[in-house]
């Protein structure tokens, strides 16, 4: 579109039947709920299904329904997708139904796997059909070997999925070694890798769609590595909160499957006109501009020439002149008022 044509730009929301919102960094951060999520995603509930996505294999839905219905929202267990519940879908499609699985992890992971009628065990010596692995805290080197025992040798092909492979989870304490790291150890006993259901592999999301019907969705998640390039894999459209893991730095570094359909500084956002970015380009000079903030890219260097009034306006004209310029982030000189997080 050429530079100064207005028009009545259409918001975030604006024909998505389906939210799909992560967790930690877009609802909530440690005990307290982020500002606008909780009155966004009840306002949102008028024209669309909200559910729920967790790469957190170690609570159930209900624990996480009963913690957000605590923050003020509206939720019921169904509208929470777990990593289990996507790894449990995994093995349907991976062996008979009602089969033998040696489960490592805890109750919530054992409570999908008997959900979906498969019968338990904790030994490989019970020839179990998979293995399904995901994080408990109570997960040990006996459980870790159990599993290897059941993936190695003449049974190198016998399934094994993993809920997720996030390395570390955050716990009150500070930052532990996540599933992924868990997943690691087997790893290094049986020589492969596991088929993984949670962000930003896919199965997590198909389950998500499938469940709530969705034909518009649109996955909302702060972290670009497993939110975002989970949503692009799946083909969703995706919007990147900034109030979680990753920041402005990190958003305009992106690499072109991790970077979301909206940038927004708060879930209120969803609601309002998202301005499309506007690209002009005349001799040398490129110029990107979103409502009022204006960029001008020469080659390699990026200038700031309209700061606007909206700090929103700028860092969507950055990322735009950034990911417009096909040129990696760091081959390109960029002005520290774009990406400081003032
Ligand atoms: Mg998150």
């Amino acid at each position: 579109m050429a530079l100064g044509r207005r028009r009545t730009d259409p918001a975030p929301i604006d024909g998505v039947d389906t939210i799909l919102a992560d967790l930690d960094g877009v609802v909530y951060t440690g005990p307290g709920a982020i500002p606008h999520a909780v009155e966004a995603l009840e306002r949102a509930r008028a024209s669309a299904r909200v559910g729920y996505i967790t790469n957190n294999a170690s609570r159930t839905d209900a624990t996480v329904a009963e913690h957000l219905t605590g923050l003020g929202l509206t939720v019921v267990p169904s509208d929470v997708v777990t990593s289990p519940q996507a790894a449990v879908r995994l093995l349907a499609d991976l062996v008979p139904a009602a089969s033998v699985i040696l489960v490592v992890g805890g109750d919530g992971l054992v409570a999908e796997v008997e959900k979906a009628g498969f019968r338990v065990t904790r030994s490989a010596d019970d020839a179990p059909a998979a293995v399904v692995q995901g994080f408990a805290p109570h997960v040990g080197w006996e459980q870790l070997a159990e599993a290897a025992f059941a993936l190695q040798g003449e049974h190198a092909e016998r399934p094994w999925v993993a809920t997720n492979t996030d390395w570390t989870i955050p716990v009150a304490r500070g930052i532990a070694p996540g599933n992924g790291t868990l997943v690691s150890a087997v790893h290094t006993a049986v020589g492969r890798l596991p088929r993984v259901a949670g962000k930003p592999e896919t199965p997590m999301f198909t389950l998500a769609v499938e469940r709530f019907g969705a034909t518009h969705a649109l996955v909302v998640g702060d972290r670009l590595d497993t939110d975002i390039l989970g949503a692009n894999r799946a083909g969703l459209a995706s919007a990147h909160v900034l109030t979680g893991v990753d920041r402005v730095k990190q958003l305009l570094a992106a690499v072109p499957d991790q970077r979301p359909t909206f940038v927004l500084e708060h879930l209120g956002q969803l609601f309002e006109p998202y301005p499309a970015a506007e690209t002009a380009e005349r001799r040398d000079v490129v110029t990107t501009r979103v409502a009022g903030a204006e960029i001008e890219r020469r080659g390699d260097t990026l200038t700031v020439t309209r700061a606007g009034d909206r700090r929103i306006d700028l860092v969507r004209a950055g990322a735009a002149a950034i990911w417009g310029s096909g040129i990696p982030i760091y081959g390109l000189r960029v002005p520290a008022e774009l990406y400081s997080d003032a």
